[in-house]
């Protein structure tokens, strides 16, 4: 089976598993363990970025509740990708309903941090909205794609330069459902769909 760097091939398929569900279980736990020790315990204000954080948001934000740690929830609507494996151009902005004020600490969640375009112009619109105290939270990194100084308080794994899928990472809108992050790997006329 062979690797191929981001951006994907052109016929993408499911290849080898890179986390298992209860790998991601164990690291999610850690990650809740580490974010409950520096925030202490009441309220925090989550934003997380759509669509592919949804299901790391809320595994994050059931295992913080039994922490002490009661999120709120906003999300903003950023993409790079369009239909594709490879950031299509600058980061677009989609409507995204109004971010609760808040003069408290905010935790940005995000999916994978790539080329870092995402994230800057996150922090960028969250200090337009006078949120300054802010620390990062992201699933996977990706630190040999990096386009822009970038980095995240929070990494629950680092990953090679492969285009990554499940756990709420797409390609095409596909694949988001898969409780494990597996690699896309060329060499299917399809896209196979795995449910393993
Ligand atoms: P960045 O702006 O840092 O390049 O990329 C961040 C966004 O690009 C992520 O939120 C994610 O939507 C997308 N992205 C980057 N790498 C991957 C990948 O390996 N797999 C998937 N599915 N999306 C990715
Ligand atoms: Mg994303």
């Amino acid at each position: 089976m062979t690797f191929h760097s981001a951006p994907a091939p052109a016929t993408p398929h499911l290849g080898p598993v890179l986390f298992t569900a209860e790998q991601i279980r164990v690291r999610v736990d850690a990650l809740a363990d580490e974010i409950a020790r520096d925030y202490g315990p009441g309220e925090l204000a989550a934003v997380a970025v759509l669509k592919g954080s949804f299901i790391f948001l809320a595994d994050l934000a059931r295992r913080l509740s039994v922490r002490g740690i009661h999120l709120t929830i906003d999300f903003m609507s950023l993409s790079s990708y369009g239909a594709g494996t490879a950031p299509a151009g600058p980061v677009q902005v989609q409507p995204t309903p109004p971010l609760r004020a808040t003069r408290g600490p905010v935790l940005l969640v995000d999916d994978i941090l790539d080329t870092g375009l995402t994230l800057q112009t996150a922090r960028e619109l969250l200090s337009r909205n006078g949120i300054t105290n802010l620390r990062t939270c992201v699933l996977l990194d990706k630190p040999a794609r990096r386009r822009v100084p970038a980095n995240a308080d929070y990494v629950g794994f680092q990953v090679e330069n492969v285009f990554v899928v499940g756990y709420g990472l797409d390609y095409n809108d596909a694949y988001r459902h898969l409780p494990y992050l597996a690699a896309l790997v060329a060499g299917a006329s399809r896209p196979d769909r795995g449910t393993a």
